[in-house]
C-alpha cells in the first residue's frame, strides 16, 4: 500500500509526516485558500477506498481518469498515447494500487506533467513508479512540495514525447505551460490547458491569477499566453476540469482574451453590444 502524505485542500504530495510545514505554502499563497479550521494533512494510506476512479475516452488516444468524489483541486486526468510511450497529464493526489495497474496495463508512463504547481498531485509517486521525468517549469520550481530526482526542469518549450511538447505560456504562475499534441483533434492539433487557459461555463475561455479569489490578469499576460500558444495548430483544447473547446479553438481563445481585455481595460461603452458574445463552436 502506497503511503504518501498529501494536502487536503490541493491535493499536492509532500514526502513524509516528519518535515512538513505549518501550513501548505501552495494553499497560503493569493492564488489559494486555507481552510477555516486549519490546515488538514493527509495520508493517502487511511483514504484508500473512499474515492474510486472512473475512465473514459474523449478522442482516440486519450485516456480521461476522474477521481469520485472529487479530490483536492478536483482536476481530471489525461494520459495521452505516444508512439514512445504515454504522457500523463496532471495526475490528481489521491492514487491507489488498482489505478497504478490499470495504467500500467495501457502502457504505463513515459512522461509526467501538469500545467502548474497546483495541479502536481502525486506526479513524483508515479514518476518513481514508472522510472519516467516529471517535468517541471523552472520558473515554478519554489513551489516544488516534494523534490526527488525524477524531476526534470524545463523552460520556455520542450519536446517531452515524439509529438508532445510543453509550452510556457506564464500567465496564472510565471511557469504555467500547456501541453501541446500535435496528432491530437484528427491532426488538427489539441492543447491540454490545466488553469493556463481556463476553459469556461459556456466553452469559451478565460486567463486568471486566481480561480477561486478572482484576481483577474493583465492585459499583458493575457496576450502573452495567447502569444505564446499562437505558433503551434490547435483546433481543441481541453480544460483542467472536464470541460472542453471541442474544435474552432484558437479563434475562441483570441476572441476571449479580446472580450477579457476590452473588460479590464474598461473599454466596454455598452455592455449589451451584440458584438461582446463570442459564438459557439462553428
Ligand atoms: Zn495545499
Ligand atoms: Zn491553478
Amino acid at each position: 500500500m502506497l503511503s504518501i502524505i498529501l494536502c487536503r485542500t490541493c491535493g499536492n504530495a509532500y514526502p513524509s509526516n516528519d518535515d512538513l510545514p505549518q501550513v501548505c505554502p501552495i494553499c497560503a499563497d493569493d492564488r489559494q485558500y486555507l481552510l477555516e479550521d486549519g490546515q488538514v494533512w493527509l495520508d493517502v494510506s487511511e483514504i484508500a477506498g473512499d474515492h474510486r476512479f472512473t475512465l473514459s475516452e474523449p478522442e482516440p488516444g486519450v485516456t480521461r481518469i476522474d477521481v469520485t468524489p472529487d479530490f483536492g483541486i478536483g482536476q481530471k486526468t489525461m494520459l495521452v498515447n505516444t508512439p514512445a510511450g504515454n504522457l500523463l497529464w496532471e495526475p490528481s493526489g489521491y492514487i491507489d494500487d488498482d489505478l497504478l495497474q490499470t495504467v500500467t496495463d495501457r502502457g504505463g508512463v513515459a512522461a509526467v506533467a501538469s500545467s502548474h504547481p497546483h495541479l502536481v498531485g502525486a506526479s513524483v509517486v508515479w514518476a518513481r513508479e514508472f522510472a519516467a521525468p516529471f517535468y517541471f517549469n523552472t520558473d515554478d520550481r519554489r513551489w516544488i512540495t516534494h523534490p526527488d530526482p525524477s524531476i526534470e526542469l524545463w523552460r520556455d518549450s520542450r519536446q517531452i514525447l515524439p509529438g508532445l511538447t510543453l509550452v510556457q505560456a506564464g500567465g496564472h504562475f510565471p511557469g504555467s505551460s500547456v501541453a501541446h499534441w500535435a496528432v491530437g483533434a484528427d491532426d488538427r492539433g489539441v492543447l491540454f490547458c490545466g488553469d493556463t487557459i481556463a476553459v469556461v461555463a459556456n466553452r469559451t475561455a478565460s486567463f486568471m491569477r486566481s480561480y477561486p479569489n478572482s484576481i483577474p490578469l493583465s492585459p499583458r499576460l493575457v496576450r502573452q499566453i495567447v502569444d505564446a500558444v499562437e505558433p503551434y495548430d490547435y483546433d481543441r483544447i481541453y480544460g483542467a476540469f472536464g470541460s472542453t473547446i471541442d474544435h474552432d479553438a484558437r479563434r475562441i481563445v483570441h476572441e476571449s482574451a479580446d472580450r477579457y481585455i476590452a473588460w479590464v481595460t474598461d473599454a466596454i461603452r455598452d455592455p449589451d453590444e451584440r458584438s461582446l458574445v463570442i459564438s459557439p463552436v462553428s
